[in-house]
């Protein structure tokens, strides 16, 4: 069925306006949603700050059943003269009831099966590998994408929620000096599909162990602010109540401080929670941590978090990953507090003691570091949390199971610009 030829003059979702916030049972979830993958050319402008950037052409970017919204479904259903219940049944059964296969949706016509199996992959992802730590809690798997490339998706079970930490890139531009996914840069942006199938393979990962996914949190590999279109068309589909229902409560973005996009994210109709990877009080250090401080300065981000609580009423959480003699002193905590609470900012910080990464030259502060680090900044009245990473053992950080996988080389780790990370993503996974 061609049907994603056909969605492609399909009009995007009528939204309600940002003062109408949306509950998981209104059906639509973000403006503007992108067009599928293929359509939108990658690294498109205000996308990307790609170092190493590798864009396919359209056509050779499939689209699969993930990436459809309810109403391209319905329409390129009906120009195939299919009525628009079978369009609903198709994404219940897709994302109700985690069918992998278009053959166990029985109450569509075999024919209809047939002609979907033939011509619209459910899923362009593959998962080549799961590994399990936590007892068994925190399940992390490596997905191979269409194209050969690899991205990793981390499932955290916890007694009272299972979240989700997903990723939005094949590696990611910012280049965040301790991160193993910024070591080789960023080859792309994965598409809403290609997301969607993560957080199904994670339901179907909980449902097996009795448990309902409950959280997501976009915290893998990737800065989500820049692949903006791809992650709005994402959550759109997410949160749609003919599908996962999933309400913006429950969903987190985090960002590296993509300044412009945090103000559209505001305007959203969506309230979505709000993470801001800080890991710096100031801009000599952020501007080594997180090189794209340079052009978006600690100042103008916190401008825009302030912005952002405001619009939407949300709490903003600053991400802090403390590195040994780096970003960890007293008086480095104490400027924290001071710029903080200089602002006008709902807000948390959750401390994210490091992730070791082997090719990068960082470390985890001593506990007794970590612990004044914390003291200081609840002392300055900064509500604070220190968050372990889940899953040291096996890798769980964002992208260093990808570079143990070796689908990274140590030519792409030796790229000048690039170091480290972190991303206690993992770690504050209980957004
Ligand atoms: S920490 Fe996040 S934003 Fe920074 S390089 Fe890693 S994936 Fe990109």
């Amino acid at each position: 069925m061609r049907v994603m030829v056909s969605l492609r003059s399909v009009p995007t979702h009528t939204l309600p306006p940002a003062n109408e916030r949306m509950t998981p049972a209104s059906p639509g979830a973000v403006s503007s949603p992108a067009p599928p993958a293929g359509m939108a050319p990658l690294g498109s402008p205000g996308e990307s700050t790609a170092r190493r950037s590798r864009p396919m052409p359209r056509a050779e970017r499939p689209v699969s059943l993930y990436d459809l919204t309810l109403d391209e479904l319905v329409t390129g259903l009906g120009q195939r003269g299919h009525a628009p219940y079978r369009a609903r049944q198709i994404y219940e059964w897709a994302y109700a009831h985690l069918a992998g296969d278009y053959e166990v949706m029985t109450p569509l016509p075999k024919t209809l099966r047939a002609e979907l199996a033939a011509e619209l992959s459910i899923s362009t992802l593959t998962a080549v590998r799961d590994l399990e730590t936590d007892d068994g809690e925190t399940i992390k798997t490596l997905y191979r994408t269409f194209d050969g490339e690899f991205v990793e998706t981390v499932l955290m079970l916890y007694p009272d929620r299972a979240t989700v930490c997903v990723s939005c890139q094949v590696g990611c531009a910012v280049g965040c000096a301790f991160c193993a996914t910024g070591l080789g840069g960023l080859t792309r942006n994965l598409s809403a599909g290609e997301m969607m199938a993560q957080v199904v393979g994670a339901a179907r990962q909980a449902k097996a162990r009795g448990r309902t996914l409950t959280n997501l949190v976009m915290m893998g590999m990737g800065e989500p602010l820049q692949a903006y279109e791809a992650t709005m068309r994402f959550i759109g589909i997410l949160h749609d109540p003919a599908g996962m229902g999933f309400g913006a409560r429950r969903i987190t973005i985090s960002t590296s401080g993509v300044v412009p996009k945090i103000d559209a994210l505001a305007e959203q109709p969506l309230a979505i929670n709000l993470a801001v990877s800080l890991h710096a009080p100031n801009d000599a250090l952020r501007d080594r941590l997180v090189p794209l401080n340079r052009r978006y300065p600690v100042g103008e981000l916190l401008d825009a978090c302030e912005r952002y609580a405001r619009k939407t009423g949300r709490r903003v959480s600053f991400e802090y990953a403390l590195m040994a003699g780096v970003n960890d002193g007293d008086e480095v905590a104490a400027e924290l507090a001071e710029t903080l609470r200089a602002r006008d900012i709902p807000c948390h910080v959750n401390l994210i003691p490091l992730n070791p990464v082997d090719l990068l030259p960082y470390e985890r502060p001593s506990q007794a570091g970590i612990d004044r680090f914390a003291a200081i900044l609840s002392a300055g009245g900064i509500a604070t949390t220190v968050r372990y990473s889940r899953g040291v053992e096996i890798a769980a950080a964002c992208g260093q199971l990808r570079v143990q996988a070796g689908t990274m080389t140590m030519a792409d780790a030796a790229t000048p610009t690039a170091r480290h990370e972190v991303v206690g993503s993992l770690a504050s996974s209980d957004l």
